[in-house]
C-alpha cells in the first residue's frame, strides 16, 4: 500500500478490505491461527528491492543498504516522525518494523515460514484422537528399548 497524496489509492483500499473479510472469514470459522497471521502480525506486503526509504537523517537509501537498528519514516503510511526501524531475521534479511502500522514488512523475495502459536495445541488434538497404545504394544516397546 502506497499513499498518494495522503490518500489511499483504489488498489490499495480494494486489498485492504479484501484482507479484513479474510479475517473476518477465518475467525468465524474458528481458524485463529490465521486470524491472527491476516490481522498483520506479519505483513505480507514486501519492501521493493529499489524502494527508497526516507532515514532519520532525511537521506533516502534502500534496505539493502541499511544496517540494523537504524531509524527510518515508514514507507507504508504517512510518516512524519521516523516511527520504524531497520531490522534482521535470524536468517539476515533486513526488515522494517513500524510501529504505527504495527507491523514488519520484509524485503521482497524473503521467504518465511509464518510461526504457528498453535502448534502445541495441535498436536495435542491430534494426541487425543490417536488410539491409545495397548498393554502388549507397550511392553514390547520398554522390550525393545532394554535391548538397545
Ligand atoms: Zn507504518
Amino acid at each position: 500500500m502506497f499513499l498518494i497524496g495522503n490518500k489511499l489509492t483504489e488498489a490499495a483500499l480494494d486489498d485492504l478490505i479484501a484482507e479484513g473479510n479474510l479475517i473476518r472469514e477465518a475467525a468465524r470459522r474458528g481458524d485463529i491461527s490465521a486470524a491472527i497471521a491476516g490481522a498483520g502480525i506479519q505483513s505480507r506486503r514486501a519492501i521493493p528491492r529499489d524502494l527508497e526509504i526516507v532515514c532519520q537523517d532525511g537521506v533516502s537509501r534502500l534496505l539493502t543498504e541499511m544496517q540494523r537498528g537504524m531509524r527510518v519514516h515508514c514507507p507504508f503510511h504517512d510518516d512524519r516522525h521516523p516511527s520504524a526501524f531497520i531490522l534482521e531475521s535470524t536468517k539476515g534479511s533486513l526488515g522494517v518494523r513500524c510501529s504505527f502500522c504495527m507491523q514488519t514488512f520484509w524485503l521482497e523475495g524473503t521467504t518465511r515460514t509464518p510461526h504457528d502459536y498453535f502448534a502445541f495445541e495441535k498436536e495435542t488434538v491430534d494426541l487425543a484422537a490417536s488410539p491409545l497404545p495397548t498393554n502388549s504394544q507397550l511392553s514390547m516397546e520398554v522390550a525393545l528399548t532394554m535391548t538397545q
